[in-house]
């Protein structure tokens, strides 16, 4: 071994914690590549095995891989928190090794025919339910990556994939381009009154000083649609937005043809790979079974919500005719005039409702949660972390250690934004060894200041609790085969639903006076606040579904259809969704797809259904807390957790979604329980 090979902990063995403050950014590259060429010798040995069995054969490239699997983990996870030069380079010389590395296991034939062989092996009908499982749903992606195509099939394959990539790729340059190279600057002061002054200042800083500067991203944006008292300023925004990246705007950057293109060959490349259209395809791995499914989920949700957004609607035009005297609302009206009549019914700040969440109550308050619905215990370890405000626990059940979280809340530099969840190592029972679960929780809250404790939004308290569901699900999965562990193998449409069913438990009034403290009155949050907040976050949510309805029908009809489509076409598809599920139309020269990215350019096609489905699934999973909630305990009933860490938490990807939420619930999923937590019930239409 090199002098950088020895003593690199990144080499050291999976059943260890890793030594976080030992590892140096030149430990990174000589690391991942051993490991690299390590993993690629066991895989080519597991490829000439005579008969592959579970044992000698995924088991063994399972375990073999594990190393390899971990230190790029960890590589990914220095790279997104502690990113610094030298971390960056040493990422970016492996990244195109790692993806080269997985396109030839995903492309690899000898290894699908080994998978194939043991499918139809004698021991297959032995393995268990959840191996068996494994190696099917394995199978399934080899076909989905035209590993069986041949001859002229494959080279098509082949240019088709190319052609999609660069389509889709073009498709995003554009409507950034198109975004990037619009602003509008004016020096009439009269123009921008109402505008808060933080976004003003912002504007006056892009004009140099000289007047004001407006641009088609969201934080200039957004301040003028819900502010600006000037109508003509807000339409000339309006109409620049709804038209980027199409003929009605700047024509360079024009996407029709990216889009005819893209659809023409997703329908090509499913009927390649045998399947009728692209959204069934696409549907392969998905907890939905079918397109139709998914549009006849959306059409009752739709039915039901129509009712609601039209109220909202109501509401909203008998708003602006009697108290702004505005009698005929246009689209660019609807967010300036929504958010006088929002702060005119839930008057309350987001500063007021901080002072009673600090980091440390809600943080201990969390954790309490969690330990009492579901039996376990978190307990602070010593490990080595990558930065004094990264922390580690240990997740206990009984006295045994079942999992480790490491915890990251606060922004700073070299940490990328957001929050998310991530596992550093899988659950895996290796003969009779047990390697458990590490799973890092990443957020970006305010850092605290001059000693104080941090203060938390309420956004950022809901985001802690989501993203703990998915650690919950990590580290509460009984699964010992990392194939079939939560991340790695629930579907798509289903892996929101532990993290969303956390976030009700924070508009329960018991689990608000656990997460509150007012910092220096020590109260908890008062009960007529919490009343605003839970009022306000209904506001318009009617219009706000027929508006996600009308997305998610229109991308599931749009990717069912096998026939070639021009732009005017795929306009009349979405001019048909709307007169069936919206309450506002657009102008006609709205050109929406053209900048719909979540389809076109992201991993979004097909799926768009996804958000509510999975919200759907989470609201009726809660809903059984509520059904089970006691008189002392409310929702944080343990016997209910308890079910729900046995059903959904534990079985992780063994199983299919559909199954194991139908185990939890009793029978399948229902859109009520979601409708009534955004207060659309009969007595909600009424009042
Ligand atoms: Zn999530």
């Amino acid at each position: 071994m090199t002098e950088q090979l020895t003593n690199n902990p990144l080499l050291n063995p999976v059943e260890e914690l890793v030594a976080y403050e030992q590892i140096q950014a030149d430990h990174i590259v000589p690391a991942v590549e051993f490991l690299l060429k390590d993993a690629k010798a066991i895989i080519e040995q597991a490829i000439t095995l005579e008969s592959p069995t579970w044992d000698n054969f995924v088991e063994m490239t399972e375990y073999g891989t594990s190393r390899l699997w971990r230190a790029w983990n960890v590589v990914n996870h220095l790279n997104s928190v502690k990113n610094t030069d030298e971390v960056r380079s040493a990422y970016n010389t492996l990244l195109p090794q790692i993806s080269e590395f997985s396109t030839w296991i995903g492309l690899n034939k000898d290894l699908f025919n080994q998978y194939k062989k043991l499918h139809d092996s004698a021991e297959f009908q032995g393995l268990n339910k959840t191996r068996q499982r494994i190696i099917t749903e394995t199978l399934k992606d080899f076909k989905l990556s035209g590993v069986e195509l041949e001859g002229a099939a494959k080279e098509r394959y082949a240019e088709i994939s190319e052609q999609m990539a660069m389509s889709s790729q073009q498709f995003a340059l554009n409507t950034l381009d198109a975004t990037d190279n619009w602003s509008y600057t004016t020096e009439d002061e009269s123009e921008v009154e109402g505008i808060p002054e933080q976004a003003l200042a912002a504007a006056n800083a892009l004009a140099d000083g000289k007047g004001w500067t407006f641009n088609l991203k969201m934080p200039s944006y957004l301040p003028v649609m819900q502010y600006a008292k000037s109508q003509t300023l807000r339409e000339r925004m309006y109409r620049a937005y709804a038209t980027i990246a199409s003929e009605q705007g700047d024509s360079q950057y024009d996407n029709s043809q990216n889009i005819e293109t893209i659809l023409k060959l997703r329908t090509e490349v499913a009927q390649l790979l045998g399947f009728k259209d692209f959204a069934t395809m696409q549907l392969e791995k998905r907890m939905a079974d079918s397109p139709n499914q998914v549009i006849d989920f959306i059409r009752d949700l739709a039915a039901r919500a129509k009712p609601f957004a039209e109220k909202d609607i109501a509401e909203l035009k008998a708003f602006a005719s009697t108290e702004l005297d505005m009698n005929d609302l246009q689209p660019w009206d609807l967010a300036y005039v929504s958010e006088i009549l929002r702060e005119n019914k839930y008057a309350y700040s987001d500063e007021e409702v901080k002072q009673y969440l600090p980091e440390d109550q809600v943080m201990t308050g969390c954790f309490n949660i969690i330990e009492q619905l579901f039996n376990v215990k978190f307990e602070a370890t010593e490990s080595e972390t990558w930065h004094p405000d990264a922390k580690v626990f240990a997740l206990k059940e009984g006295n045994n250690v079942i999992g480790y979280l490491y915890t990251d809340l606060h922004a700073r530099s070299g940490k990328q934004s957001g929050a998310w969840v991530a596992n550093e190592r899988t659950r895996h029972l290796h003969g009779q060894k047990l390697i458990t679960p590490v799973v890092y929780l990443t957020c970006n809250f305010t850092p605290p200041q001059n000693g104080k404790a941090s203060l938390l939004r309420l956004d950022d308290v809901i985001t802690l609790f989501h993203e703990m569901g998915h650690a919950l699900h990590a580290l509460l999965s009984k699964v010992d085969d990392p194939s079939a562990s939560p991340f790695s193998s629930v579907e798509w449409d289903a892996i929101e639903l532990p993290s969303q069913f956390m976030e009700n438990f924070c508009y329960e009034w018991p689990v608000i006076q656990k997460l509150s403290r007012h910092q220096e009155s020590s109260e908890s949050l008062p009960r007529e606040l919490f009343d605003k907040i839970v009022a306000a976050k209904n506001f318009q949510t009617g219009m706000q579904t027929v508006r996600q309805l009308e997305f998610s029908l229109f991308d599931m009809l749009l990717h069912q259809q096998t026939s070639v489509l021009s732009i005017d076409d795929v306009l009349k598809q979405l001019d048909n969704v709307r007169q069936e599920v919206a309450v506002v139309i657009p102008p006609s020269w709205h050109r929406f797809p053209h900048n719909f990215s979540h389809i076109f350019a992201g991993g979004y096609s097909a799926g768009y259904y996804s958000y509510k489905w999975a919200e759907v699934l989470s609201a009726d999973a809660y809903s059984y807390f509520e059904e089970n909630a006691t008189e002392d305990l409310g929702t944080l009933n343990p016997a209910s957790g308890e079910h729900f860490k046995n059903e959904i938490l534990a079985v992780g990807g063994s199983i299919p979604a559909a199954e194991f939420f139908q185990n939890f619930r009793g029978r399948t999923a229902d859109a009520t329980a979601l409708l009534r937590h955004y207060g659309m019930t009969e007595e909600g239409l009424e009042a």
